[in-house]
């Protein structure tokens, strides 16, 4: 069975135009795949182009090379008409619900409008309908006829997950479903997508920059910077044993984590600038912040190749070829965590 969504190569470039016209890549060659009911995390810092990935997954922005695929159908030259069938079945859950959903409509017409653009008439069925679905999120006998406003953030992503499982869609795309919450809200939210994922067998790719929160959601973990993939692979091998310093300068600094440090985890703090599209190092692009960095990393790019008999893709030019290398050959410290 082929993936339900994949992204082959992707380019995305824009045209700068502050401080002189140029062209920044925010992303730069991504290839990744969903496959039916799995859930892949996404995770990298703010200004990694994870974002421009997640609008370039749903087609919200055209891609400048490469192409995106859907159920095996390449639907990268396809106009937002042509789109329409795709839409119904690729749905989306973004970072601030208020945002996202238009506050000067009542929650019945934002329930209501994806059956309107798809053409679904409900009739008297319509109401009941909204009502099971914002029941199914846990939120029942809401007022209808209130403004998106008058609800709390997490009762608002609530409506916004509702709104996206209107149409029974395979998979959702959600930029960042948590980080505008409270944590308690923030748990909450993760344990509903989990409950859907049960319920419903739907596949998910969740952008997030909190490796804890990834981890604990994803059957599969690509991690991004500065718009390339620079490690993937089984969510629990790699929050087991990150092979890129990147990853594990990530995991090391998850919060959720600090019982593991305790016992012999340090943090590895990151030095330098934070990644900047406009300003691409050369060879390894994380070399100027990478702790372990050589002369052949400042010169050559390494290349996303296959470890651990191809279960896992690493783009360090130290990474073993077996995980179960110690950690002492890429100069890591106990754990397979670099000392700080
Ligand atoms: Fe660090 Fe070099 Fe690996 Fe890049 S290639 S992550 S600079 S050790």
């Amino acid at each position: 069975m082929g993936p339900l969504l994949e992204l082959d190569g992707v380019v995305k470039t824009f045209t700068q135009k502050r401080g002189g016209k140029r062209d920044v890549q925010a992303v730069a060659g991504v290839s990744l795949s969903v496959g039916k009911g799995e859930t892949v995390g996404l995770v990298g810092e703010s200004g990694c182009g994870k974002s421009t990935l997640a609008r370039l997954a749903l087609k919200l922005v055209d891609p400048t090379a490469g192409r995106i695929l859907f159920d095996g159908a390449d639907v990268t030259p396809l106009g937002s008409r042509q789109m329409l069938p795709v839409r119904r079945r690729l749905q989306a859950v973004f970072q601030d619900p208020l945002a996202s959903l238009n506050s000067r409509m009542t929650i019945a017409e934002v329930m209501r409008e994806p059956f309107d653009t798809h053409g679904i008439k409900l009739g008297q069925g319509l109401t009941p309908r909204i009502r099971e679905l914002l029941s199914f999120v846990g939120l029942e006998n809401i007022d209808l006829e209130k403004l998106p406003p008058q609800f709390s953030g997490g009762q608002l992503q609530r409506i916004a997950i509702a709104r996206a499982l209107a149409l029974e869609p395979e998979i959702i795309v959600a930029d960042e479903p948590t980080s505008a919450l409270d944590p308690s809200i923030q748990a909450q939210i993760v344990n509903l997508m989990l409950f859907i994922q049960r319920k419903r067998g739907i596949s998910y790719l969740i952008i997030s920059h909190d490796l804890d929160v990834i981890g604990h959601v994803a059957d599969r973990i690509a991690v991004m910077y500065l718009g390339t993939i620079i490690e993937q692979g089984p969510a629990a091998e790699i929050m087991a044993r990150p092979l890129h310093p990147y990853t594990q300068a990530l995991l090391s600094a998850a919060p959720t984590l600090a019982a593991r440090r305790e016992r012999g985890w340090k943090r590895i703090m990151l030095s330098g600038d934070p990644p900047n599209p406009a300003n691409v190092p050369s060879g390894c692009r994380f070399h100027p912040r990478c702790h372990l960095a050589r002369d052949v990393c400042r010169e050559t790019v390494p290349p996303l190749r296959m470890v651990s008999g191809g279960n896992r893709l690493v783009a360090c030019h130290l990474a073993p070829e077996e995980t179960a290398a110690t950690g002492a050959e890429i100069g890591l410290g106990r754990r397979g965590v670099a000392a700080a």
